[in-house]
């Protein structure tokens, strides 16, 4: 097996739903088809749910996924973090931000701003404004971007340019933010093949850029459809029996499930045959609707 790895990182914030189960097992059988290690991380850093991660890896299990090695927590990585941060810091890529959620909003929805980007309100102060500012509120650390767009090369979207902003590397109540942990710890587990959700693919370029900046090698992205509900909108625990507890009550034991996973891939039932015929190219490129009440 080479060392190369691709990856699965679910937020333990509840229970997995069939869209993360299939996103799950999308990136496994990329992983394993291209002989890849295939890594569990858990991005810890934010909301958890107390018996989640427990609930998702037996889930992930049922549904007949392995993993490599240990799980990885975002939550005992703080030092890593803060270690990456302080490199971009002494590299003068880092400024402090002391911006609202309400500031950031509303100077965001400026005409000509690029929708949801910070407009780089606290990029230019002065060393007197931003000490009398560290009197008001606790800074936020954001990257000083050098760059306005950036390029990635997706399997299923080919190659994709989105705006890169300022974006918070630390929060201001000393988080490390999302977008730094995953493309620092993607790096640092040798991981190079990111396959996720294509609710992330936007947030791509950015993280793509920032992962150039700590020196890491670039990885290959996949950006797989989304499950949604009948509604069109993004699957959800309110929308019934989604999670293989709840289907298990309705009838549809674990194995049913990957079947209709896999069904849904226009795979064949068994992860084996599965990977036998795997083919990314083929993968449908439209969301999975999913019918909870037509799934038994
Ligand atoms: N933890 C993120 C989520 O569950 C996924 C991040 C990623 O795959 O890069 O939505």
């Amino acid at each position: 097996m080479s060392s190369a790895a691709g990856r699965f990182a679910p937020s333990p914030t509840g229970e997995l739903h069939v869209g993360n189960l299939r996103t799950g097992l999308l990136a496994w059988l990329f992983a394993r088809s291209t002989g890849r290690r295939f890594l569990l991380r858990m991005e810890d850093l934010d909301r958890v749910r107390s018996g989640a991660e427990s609930a998702q890896l037996r889930d992930l299990a049922a549904i007949g996924l392995d993993w490599d090695g240990g799980i990885v927590r975002q939550s005992e990585r703080g030092d890593l973090y803060l270690e990456a941060i302080a490199r971009l810091r002494n590299a003068g890529l880092v400024y402090e931000c002391f911006c609202t959620r309400r500031e950031v909003a509303e100077a965001a929805s400026a005409p000509h701003a690029p929708p949801g980007a910070y407009p780089g309100t606290c990029r230019h102060q002065t060393e007197e404004q931003r000490a009398r500012r560290r009197r008001e509120r606790p800074a936020a650390l954001r990257l000083r971007a050098q760059v306005d767009e950036f390029t990635v090369t997706d399997e299923l979207h080919g190659s994709y340019t989105s705006a890169v902003d300022d974006l918070v590397l630390l929060r201001n109540d000393g988080v490390p933010s999302y977008n730094l942990a995953v493309v620092l710890d993607d790096g640092l587990q040798g991981i190079d093949q990111v396959v996720r959700g294509d609710d992330l693919l936007s947030s791509a370029p950015r993280q793509a850029y920032l992962g150039s900046l700590l020196g890491l090698p670039p990885v290959r992205y996949a950006h797989v459809p989304l499950a949604l509900n009948t509604a069109g909108q993004r699957l959800a625990k309110r929308d019934g029996a989604v999670t293989l507890p709840d289907l298990a009550a309705v009838g549809l034991d674990a194995a049913a499930v990957r079947t209709l996973i896999l069904a849904s891939l226009g795979l064949p039932g068994t992860l084996d045959d599965a990977l036998a015929v795997f083919d990314p190219a083929r993968i449908p490129r439209e969301p999975w609707i999913f019918d909870a009440r037509k799934s038994t």
